[in-house]
């Protein structure tokens, strides 16, 4: 199956920044895998399997990439792929410190896999998804910031009020 990485996260939900990602990593891999991750100490506005299925919906053009849920450790399921790479993006230099003692302790847990980071482009580095959903909720609009499907999902759970 040629060289497999997988880009795991919360993806609650996936926005033009994971996406642009994926189109990148797409092009440099054989098989990529986007693992969202079931068991997550964070509180999510969307259930794992709608975090699922609207990365699924979003990421449909790309023939060699794949959505997966996992559930508990990352390093299990990394083995498990036969993954060579772990995906990471990086946003701004505050992203550091905790992605690289993650991919330190990952190295230790799965020595045959890599941490590879990918820089956001430019234009997406100040996308997250708490910060949209938080501007979801609060009416603003993110259009521009996630796919028109994620939009749709965004305004019908968190924006009954949303305006312009
Ligand atoms: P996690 O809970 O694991 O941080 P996220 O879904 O928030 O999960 O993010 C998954 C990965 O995507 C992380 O490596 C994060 O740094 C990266 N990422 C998030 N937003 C962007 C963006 N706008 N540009 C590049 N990478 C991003």
């Amino acid at each position: 199956m040629g060289t497999i990485a997988i880009y795991p996260g919360t993806f609650d939900p996936i926005t033009k920044g994971h996406s642009d990602i994926v189109a990148r990593a797409a092009g440099i891999f054989d098989h990529v895998i986007l693992a969202v991750a079931a068991a997550t100490a964070k509180n999510t506005a969307f259930s794992t399997d709608e975090r699922v299925d609207l990365a699924r919906q979003v990421l449909a053009e790309y023939k060699n990439v794949e959505v997966r849920r996992f559930e508990g450790l990352l390093a299990h399921f990394v083995r498990d792929c036969g993954a060579k790479a772990v995906l990471r993006g990086l946003r701004a230099v505050s992203d550091f410190e905790y992605e690289f003692q993650l991919a330190g302790m990952n190295k230790k847990l799965v020595p045959e896999a890599d941490t590879v980071f990918l820089p956001t482009t430019e234009n997406y580095s100040y996308i997250s998804s708490s910060l949209i959903r938080e501007i979801a909720s609060l009416g603003g609009n993110v259009a521009e910031f996630v796919h028109p499907i994620v939009h749709a999902a965004l305004t019908e759970r968190l924006g009954k009020r949303q305006k312009a």
